[in-house]
């Protein structure tokens, strides 16, 4: 459903990133990936995405998105690489969690540098010729956290509510132009970053991992088990795939009821 298209997804080096890129790559169509992350995880992404494009290694940047710039320099090797970007999937995230009097300004800054502000530079940088085309897709990954806060995650929540108000505002100003821009809200869903918080909210809190992982994280989930990545691909395939030129602005929720509670 996405032959001929071409695609770059940030942060896809790993997690749900990589899910998307390897689903958008089955489904036909070229995709950069972009990610930091040890050499040998990145070639492995490069390979496995790149055999699912037909051989070869995927394209990829290494630009770090937390500087402005380097957002502008990669989505320009996107184009050049590419020729031109049809989809643009702002994912790349981190996390950080601590209570608001503790928590480092320097993270808050980071946080909202990668989480929010490099979707900004990057939906500039790439709409140009998606308009100019008169077609393309911008999915921006956001979290449940987009929706509902939860404690300390100050810069998170914050960030995470930018990125939907972000995405309604660029779909009002693309909403006759052919280009559309949606957010999709995962719930926990099973990565790296999510495996993580386990092992933090153990630690913060005194208990084993098995407790944390019930107890505290999917205690806002009421499905009790894991969103899976390819679950979430899924949505994003959709969002790009044919007969959706009416779904714009949306933040679509994909959290095992969550944000239903
Ligand atoms: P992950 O840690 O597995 O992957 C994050 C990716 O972002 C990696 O490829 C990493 O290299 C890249 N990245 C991080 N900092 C970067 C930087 N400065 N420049 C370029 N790339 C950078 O995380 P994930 O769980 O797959 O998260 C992906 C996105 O989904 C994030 O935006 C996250 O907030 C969001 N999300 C995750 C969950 C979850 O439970 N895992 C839930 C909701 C939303």
């Amino acid at each position: 459903t996405l032959e001929g298209r071409t695609a770059l997804v940030t942060g896809s080096t790993s997690g749900i990133g990589l899910g998307i890129a390897r689903m958008f790559a089955r489904a036909g169509a070229t995709v950069m990936l972009n990610g930091l992350g040890r050499p040998e995880d990145i070639a492995a992404a490069r390979r496995e995405v790149g055999a699912a494009m037909g051989g070869g290694e995927a394209p990829f940047s290494d630009h770090d998105l937390s500087r402005p710039a380097a957002v502008r320099e990669m989505v320009a090797a996107a184009e050049k690489a590419l020729g031109r970007v049809d989809i643009l999937v702002n994912n790349a995230g981190i996390q950080f969690t601590a209570p608001i009097e503790e928590f480092p300004e320097e993270q808050w800054d980071r946080i909202l540098a990668i989480n929010l502000s490099a979707g900004f530079h990057a939906i500039k940088a790439a709409l140009p010729g998606m308009r100019a085309r008169g077609w393309g897709r911008i999915v921006n990954i956001a979290s449940a956290h987009g929706l509902v806060a939860s404690p300390f995650k100050v810069a998170y929540v914050a960030a995470k509510h930018g990125v939907v108000g972000l995405t309604k505002t660029v779909a009002l100003e693309v909403a006759r132009t052919g280009v559309t821009c949606n957010a999709i809200c995962p719930g926990f869903t099973r990565t790296p970053l999510a495996e993580a918080q386990v092992v933090a909210a153990a630690r913060e809190r005194g208990i084993s991992e098995e407790e944390a992982l019930t107890e505290v994280v999917l205690a806002k989930q009421p499905s009790k088990r894991w969103v899976e990545v390819e679950e979430v691909a899924r949505m994003a395939l959709y969002v790009c795939g044919p007969d959706t030129a009416s779904l714009n602005g949306a933040a679509l929720s994909i959290d095992g009821a969550w944000i239903a509670a």
